[in-house]
């Protein structure tokens, strides 16, 4: 079996993570390893600077913002530590809308700091945001000063064409393709473009949260999106993964 991709997943929110980051190694998923906030991260960072398929990710949720923004002098102590960055991003929904400021505030900072810093790989959260978060990254994070990835990403035609403007890549989800703008996205970001992601413990599947190796389970329905073999698959997201770290 080919390796597979969970770019996105909350691997330290399922109660046997280290035994789930054995379980990635064993079935070779390349796991991002996401954390919602900086207090996670020495943990997350040790647990997996041993393995070959995992990696963490310094993250600040957006929905935590809120009631966490003073951890960001934490998340930045932290970033010459980390290659990857995230969860971070906004969240304009109605539960999280009274801090959109802060974190719009807070979001700035993070690609200001990953922008000086250069090569951060970034999984940015932009519910009801695409446009705020867009706007925020053409403004303070150039091409040349680190990568970003969409996750689950949610915004209209217009701001995915945008996005893959700005060099997006995009981690697509099970429940996205699920919906009919979702599947719509997906076909109109170019193929190298595309990643996989569970986003677990978040996503389930008939009750239980889904686990990295299930990131499988979406490739029947994204590579009929797309056009191409499902078997061709999981050779054609390693290689945007590879082309992403290179
Ligand atoms: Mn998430």
């Amino acid at each position: 079996m080919k390796p597979l991709v969970d770019a996105h997943c909350h691997l330290d929110l399922y109660p046997d993570w280290e035994s789930l980051a054995e379980e990635c190694e064993a079935n070779r998923v390349y796991t991002l390893a996401v954390t919602t906030t900086p207090r996670a991260w020495p943990k997350n960072n040790e647990v997996f600077a041993s393995k070959k398929y995992v990696r963490a990710a310094l993250g600040l949720h957006p929905q935590l913002v809120g009631e966490h923004w003073r951890e960001f002098d934490l998340w930045e102590r932290y970033l010459s530590d980390a290659r990857y960055v995230g969860e971070v991003g906004v969240d304009a929904g109605p539960r999280f809308y009274r801090s959109l400021e802060r974190q719009k505030d807070v979001f700035e900072r993070i690609l200001q700091a990953c922008a000086q810093a250069g090569g951060k790989i970034l999984t940015v959260h932009s519910v009801r945001s695409a446009s705020i978060v867009l706007d925020m990254i053409e403004e303070h994070l150039p091409k040349d000063r680190g990568a970003v990835i969409m996750h689950w990403f949610t915004g209209t035609q217009s701001e995915a064409r945008r996005a893959v403007e700005l060099g997006c890549y995009f981690s697509v989800n099970e429940q996205m393709l699920r919906s009919a703008n979702g599947a719509k996205l997906v076909r109109l970001v170019p193929i190298d473009r595309l990643l996989t992601e569970t986003d677990g413990p978040f996503v389930q599947a008939n009750g239980a949260p889904l686990r990295p190796i299930d990131v499988r389970r979406l490739h029947p329905a994204l590579a009929a999106a797309i056009a191409v073999k499902a078997d061709e698959l999981p050779q054609l997201i390693s290689k945007n993964l590879k082309a992403l770290l290179a």
